[in-house]
């Protein structure tokens, strides 16, 4: 805001250029000129003044001369320029001045809202009414903070800027910050330009919308927000390396269980289950595959593979002809064929082991490599997402029969 010291003397007469200046910034605003500067430098109402030139008031904008307008003159009471154009910056003027005036008489204002801390704990601290008193307008200082008003409130100095069209920017903000003294924006700018004393007083000192430009309080608050906002990175990174660390070791311990199995299962007996029933159907010779994976299981290939065969193919125990293979699996893992330590390995997990072991698949996974061989056998057929076997049923049924 471009200060405006309220006791400097008027100017006779305004020069072209701060005419065109007054112009340039207000042209906008098509407000009447309700209040009149005098030689001492208060303000008079329109209701108070004689008619015309007589009113001896000056514009607060330009210091032009102002006759006064009265109903006399068949017109809504107002001030105008004498013998030229208005400047437009009237009204601003005197609404932005008037209401530095209100806080003259040590009043009680309204202070807004803001953040604070309570026991190192963030708190919101509600908006809160003050006795104010009244310092200086206009405190200048070698860093040039010029804020519209300065006064004392809960025993600390305190800026007060009110704000029409102009609100402070972060550079001003920023000044604020290194003065380290608490202000306070009062926003004016949905005030009518042509409002009357009472109600600037009431906007300024109570209702208009109102926020802290700076305040100790507020900056304590957020470095704590920030300080805990790291700590919860940090907390949070910390439980993301733990969890990366135990994905780690659960790839290398099922890697290394792997291992083992593929050592146990070699060159053991085995005695294969319904091993005369698949022979009859000719179906014997299509077990005992060594697919990926198949050290996941207690019992050699040719055992759990009979079982698919006979159980899952032939006796339907899953329900339908048709079958996928994660459903067998599951059917072989209830038959405590799978090995604790491969149970539930998820896709990731297993794709991670097969890089440090490549011979590594899931449980499932081998199931679906066994079907797959099958499938290139002619054993089973595919049906949608489902392979089948009426090979094995009509055979196994004709055996039943003869
Ligand atoms: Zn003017």
């Amino acid at each position: 805001m471009v200060a405006r010291d309220i006791g400097a003397g008027f100017k006779p007469m305004a020069s072209q250029c701060d005419h065109d200046d007054a112009t340039k910034s207000y042209g906008s605003d098509r407000a009447q000129l309700v209040y009149g500067k005098r030689p001492d430098g208060t303000f008079a109402h329109i209701a108070e003044v004689q008619r015309g030139l007589a009113c001896g008031c000056v514009c607060p904008a330009c210091g032009g001369q102002l006759v006064a307008r009265l109903k006399a003159d068949r017109q809504v009471p107002h001030f105008a320029h004498h013998g030229g154009e208005a400047c437009g910056g009237g009204p601003e003027t005197v609404l932005h001045l008037l209401a530095k005036e209100a806080f003259r008489s040590n009043p009680t204002m309204a202070l807004p809202e803001r953040l604070g801390l309570d026991s190192r704990r963030v708190v919101s601290k509600p908006s809160l009414e003050v006795k104010t008193e009244f310092l200086r307008l206009e405190y200048n200082d070698p860093k040039t903070i010029i804020p519209d008003l300065y006064v004392r409130a809960l025993g600390y100095d305190l800026f007060i800027e009110v704000a029409v069209t102009h609100f402070a920017d972060d550079a001003k903000i920023q000044r604020l910050r290194e003065h380290k003294i608490p202000a306070v924006e009062i926003d004016l700018s949905k005030l009518p330009r042509d409002a009357l004393r009472n109600a600037i007083t009431e906007a300024v000192l109570k209702t208009a919308r109102r926020r802290w430009l700076f305040h100790p309080g507020i900056d304590a608050a957020r470095a704590k927000q920030d300080a805990d906002e790291i700590g919860w990175q940090q907390e949070r990174d910390r439980r993301h390396a733990a969890a990366a660390a135990r994905h780690q070791s659960r790839v290398e311990e099922t890697a290394a269980a792997y291992r083992q199995a593929l050592a146990k299962l070699a060159g053991r007996d085995i005695a294969l289950p319904r091993q005369a029933e698949l022979q009859a159907v000719g179906l014997a010779e299509y077990v005992g595959r060594d697919v990926a994976g198949f050290a996941c299981f207690s019992e050699p290939p040719a055992v759990w593979q009979s079982i698919i065969l006979a159980e899952v193919f032939h006796d339907r125990c899953l329900g339908n002809a048709a079958c996928k293979s994660v459903p067998i699996a599951n059917h072989l893992e209830k038959r405590r064929l799978i090995q604790k330590p491969f149970l539930r390995v998820s896709s990731e997990v297993a794709d991670e082991i097969n890089v440090i072991e490549a011979r590594f698949a899931s449980p499932w996974k081998a199931v679906d490599n066994y079907l797959k061989y099958l499938l290139g056998e002619g054993v089973l057929v595919q049906q949608g997402y489902e392979v089948a076997c009426h090979h094995v049923r009509q055979s196994m049924e004709r055996q039943d029969a003869g």
